[in-house]
């Protein structure tokens, strides 16, 4: 991700310029107890960067678009590969008692179900796991293949893929997480887990953004 780091100046001009802007050059001197002269490198740098806007007889402003397009493009860059975290997987056979102590020992919020070669059968929430204890006196004879989504109902995402993809796949779907999938090439269809992008994930990705004191 490329970013500009601002100077402890600069970062003044931003935020003058955000609250009082329009200003002009002159102004913003006033303010910073500068000269006019002094400033002419950083308002130069800033317009340049994209951050400010400057306008004949306006003054700067700044500009709110480009930093809501600098942070979107941010996220785009950003690969499921390297955001991936490690999937807690349950086999299909295993029984709904056991994804609840699974789910409790590993703190997560989703299980991935496999079949007895490895490969993606299932996911299972905390709502599907609430939903199969409610009446349900036999949890440990209940194998959690009754109560998951099944494959092919299952939305996955890629290694290669952005977490722009990712995070529009979580929106619009409505769920929590997505297992991160390889198709085996020997069997095409049969994915083999190797990590999981939660909203989680997502948020802490958000937060990186826009902490991060870039232009
Ligand atoms: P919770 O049930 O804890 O609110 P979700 O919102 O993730 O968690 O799950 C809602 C439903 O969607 C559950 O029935 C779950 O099995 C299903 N689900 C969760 N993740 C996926 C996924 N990646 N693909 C398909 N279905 C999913």
């Amino acid at each position: 991700m490329s970013s500009i780091k601002l100077t402890k100046r600069q970062e003044e001009i931003v935020q003058i310029v955000k609250e009082d802007g329009p200003i002009t050059g002159e102004q913003i001197a006033e303010k910073l107890k500068l000269t006019r002269a002094t400033l002419r490198p950083d308002l130069a740098i800033l317009t340049m960067a994209g951050s400010l806007e400057a306008r004949p007889r306006v003054g700067y402003f700044f500009n709110k678009d480009k930093e809501k397009q600098f942070k979107a493009t941010a996220f785009l860059d950003l690969k499921v590969n390297d955001y991936k975290g490690h999937p807690i997987v349950v086999q299909k056979s295993a029984s709904v008692y056991d994804a609840i102590v699974q789910m409790f020992l590993e703190d997560v919020g989703t299980l991935y179900a496999v079949d007895s070669e490895g490969c993606l059968a299932g996911v299972i929430s905390r709502k599907d796991l609430l939903r199969a204890a409610i009446g349900n006196k036999n949890l440990d004879d209940l194998p959690v293949s009754v109560i998951m989504t099944r494959m092919p109902n299952i939305i996955t995402v890629k290694p290669e893929e952005t977490m722009l993809q990712a995070a529009k796949k979580l929106v619009q779907n409505r769920i929590d997480s997505l297992p991160v999938v390889r198709e085996l090439k020997e069997k095409p269809d049969t994915y083999e887990v190797i990590g999981r992008i939660t909203k989680t994930t997502i948020t802490k990705i958000y937060l990186e953004i826009v902490e991060q004191k870039s232009v």
